[in-house]
């Protein structure tokens, strides 16, 4: 059995969004499979900004039920699996593309780099190479391009035939950019890192790893960037409510299911 069809069997579903119970060793291990098969992978990191937005937007929800790989990166996707009995961890976006880079550095795998602003992007490969010695980066853009110059961006990075590509152009953007042009890198493990670029070159510090481990990496991103309030403060209730009331359901059912002779 493949790595991929072995994840898929302990896929659990958040708001009946696809999330695998998969932790940094066995999501690099699926990838590495992928390298060696010369197979493309599109793998998204899931939120609970994410769910909620997808729910009011077809693109994202189809692009996220068709991912081939969907990790874990939010708190809030890791409780709403917890609570119906299942044990994962977070699998932070940001931590998995390190591994993944540390990976494709060890094996002479070619990388290409999308998004940011260009100073982030050009402090971005001076610093990569130093964190994983031996990284080959074949192709790289910022994410400030236009509509007209997209195809180009995409072509170019085509020509540099990489085997992993990670865009940070921040959710949903990454997300539609990748399903868009996937075909074109059909070799590629593709992968949107947010602010990854940014946080890997300084620009924006990462939470403690005291946040990170009570699981309010969040709260500590609100912090310091006050204006996703509003966008927080409008979605996580609303995917708390609706997980506590899937949660009631799945009860009572399981309830009724027992009762019965
Ligand atoms: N970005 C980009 N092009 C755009 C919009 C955003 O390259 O058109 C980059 C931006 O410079 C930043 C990242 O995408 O580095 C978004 O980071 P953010 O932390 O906001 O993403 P999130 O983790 O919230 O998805």
């Amino acid at each position: 059995m493949s790595a991929l069809s072995q994840a898929y069997r302990s896929r659990q579903k958040v708001l009946g969004y696809p999330v695998d119970l998969v932790d940094e060793a066995s999501a690099l291990e699926i990838v590495e499979a992928a390298w060696r098969a010369e197979k493309g992978l599109h793998v998204v990191t899931l939120n609970a900004e994410m769910v909620v937005a997808a729910q009011q937007d077809q693109r994202l929800d189809r692009i996220i039920r068709h991912a081939h790989m969907i990790v874990p990166d939010g708190a809030g996707v890791v409780w709403a699996i917890r609570l119906t009995g299942h044990h994962v961890d977070r699998l932070p976006g940001i931590d998995l593309a390190q591994a993944l880079l540390s990976s494709a550095a060890a094996k002479g795998v070619g990388v290409a780099l999308l998004g940011g602003r260009q100073e982030v992007l050009s402090t971005l490969l001076e610093v990569l190479p130093r964190l994983h010695p031996g990284l080959k980066i074949v192709a790289s853009h910022n994410g400030y391009f236009s509509q007209e110059e997209e195809a180009k961006v995409v072509e170019n990075i085509a020509q540099a035939d990489p085997q992993l590509v990670l865009l940070a152009l921040g959710a949903p953007k990454q997300e539609y950019f990748a399903d868009q042009w996937r075909s074109r890198w059909n070799k590629a493990v593709i992968i949107g890192v947010g602010g990854s670029f940014d946080v890997w070159t300084g620009t924006v510090k990462r939470a403690p790893r005291g946040f990170q481990r009570l699981h309010l990496e969040w709260l500590y991103r609100l912090l310091q960037e006050p204006w996703r309030f509003k966008r927080m403060s409008s979605t996580l209730p609303k995917f708390g409510l609706q997980v506590l009331i899937d949660s009631c359901r799945q009860g009572l059912t399981g309830w009724h299911r027992k009762e019965k002779p």
